[in-house]
């Protein structure tokens, strides 16, 4: 994970994140929150905006609002979304129907809100009809019965050495279909080449689909600059779970069938491979909360059921530590970090990455060398070495 010192100076130009911290390159490489003046315990560091990218995950669709990521055990939420009305359809978008055979009944486009105004609030942000209509199309292709052979579960034969080459190769071929299938026939392709996917594939294009929805409709320059200012973690995490190779091209073609026309172009293997990548290691876990609850929100502080994860860019860059001095707090779909400790000028600040504080050096060591790629050299992990 090297990062070239123009990125930080890039970074410097974009709006400061806060004005209570700087992103530096450290000494072991990477980069880091930096406090820029004393800050006491119980601060507001920084508020997010919402997500670039957000999943609720497929099994959890009806249970999680869709607008304040409320859950409450089992309990099922009650509101649809609404279909959006034709008039405020545009005309690609009706003849991309038309042109699709999407005349099924609308159903909601898998989006659940725990109350009226939570639908509202959601309905009302920009290019939302859009937003709908492209999930609720989705959707329907998610539930079309397809004639390719499923891909078997049992992946157990494939175990290659991932290398960079390895991974080219393997996208190069998807290229290759790239070109077949844009001289192809649309019904065609869904005839033939729609693929079986699986729920966490499933998921996977929804989380795909709202970063591209958002680059292209509604985020902020500054927001879309953090978003490709963050590190791939594609190789890492693709040595580490060989098999979404395979899962990552299923959805590439899904996608590329099933995305309407004004998303197309964004599209693209590179892209994608970038997308995913940036998700991999930078994503926020949606959380079920506890019942600990400040005028804030509700304080994430206990390994509880996995909802679904979000990205924002601009919270990326602290890093974990097994002593941090920020918490983090789900407010509805944005996330904020308080200081938890007086911190000095020039501190890094730090969260505690998977709510692992509780764990045995080893366990802790295990968990994020897994899921985030790293060697956790923070000064308690350093303490209780034997
Ligand atoms: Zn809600
Ligand atoms: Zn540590």
């Amino acid at each position: 994970m090297t990062v070239i010192p123009n990125d930080i100076d890039n970074l410097n130009q974009l709006n400061r994140i806060s004005p209570l911290f700087d992103i530096q390159l450290t000494s072991y490489g990477g980069r880091a929150c930096f406090s820029t003046q004393d800050i006491p315990k119980g601060t507001e560091v920084l508020l997010t905006s919402e997500p670039i990218g957000s999943v609720i995950l497929y099994e959890f669709r009806k249970e999680v609002c869709s607008s304040c990521l409320k859950y409450v055990y089992g309990e099922v939420c009650k509101i649809k979304a609404d279909e959006p009305k034709v008039a405020n359809v545009d005309e690609e978008n009706q003849t991309n129907s038309k042109k699709k055979g999407n005349k099924k009944k609308f159903q909601g486009a898998g989006l659940w809100f725990c109350s009226e105004e939570c639908k509202v609030q959601y309905q009302s942000k920009p290019s939302c009809n859009q937003l709908i209509e492209t999930f609720e199309t989705l959707l329907t292709y998610y539930q079309t019965k397809v004639k390719s052979p499923e891909v078997e579960d049992d992946d157990s034969e494939f175990k290659p050495i991932i290398t960079k080459e390895y991974i080219d190769s393997f996208w190069e071929e998807v290229n290759q279909w790239d070109i077949t299938a844009s001289k192809t026939k649309h019904s065609k392709l869904v005839a033939q080449q729609l693929p079986k996917i699986n729920s966490d594939e499933y998921t996977t294009v929804r989380f795909v689909t709202s970063v591209l929805h958002n680059l292209h409709h509604t985020h902020s320059e500054t927001s879309v600059a953090y978003y490709h200012s963050l590190q791939s973690n594609e190789e890492d995490k693709i040595r580490a779970f060989p098999t979404l190779l395979l899962s990552q091209t299923l959805v590439y073609k899904f996608l590329r069938i099933c995305l309407p026309e004004h998303l197309q172009p964004l599209l693209s293997t590179d892209h994608f491979r970038e997308l995913c990548g940036r998700e991999y290691g930078n994503s926020f876990g949606i959380w079920q909360q506890t019942s600990t609850n400040t005028e804030a929100g509700s304080i994430e502080n206990e390994n509880k059921e996995f909802l679904g994860y979000s990205l924002y860019p601009e919270a990326s860059y602290f890093n974990h530590s097994c002593g941090p001095n920020l918490r983090k707090i789900r407010v509805r779909d944005r996330m904020q970090f308080e200081t938890i400790k007086d911190i000095s000028k020039g501190e890094q600040m730090c969260i505690d990455y998977f709510h692992i504080l509780d764990e045995p050096r080893d366990e802790r060591q295990k968990i994020l060398k897994k899921n985030w790629f790293f060697d956790c050299g923070c000064d308690r992990c350093e303490n209780e070495k034997i």
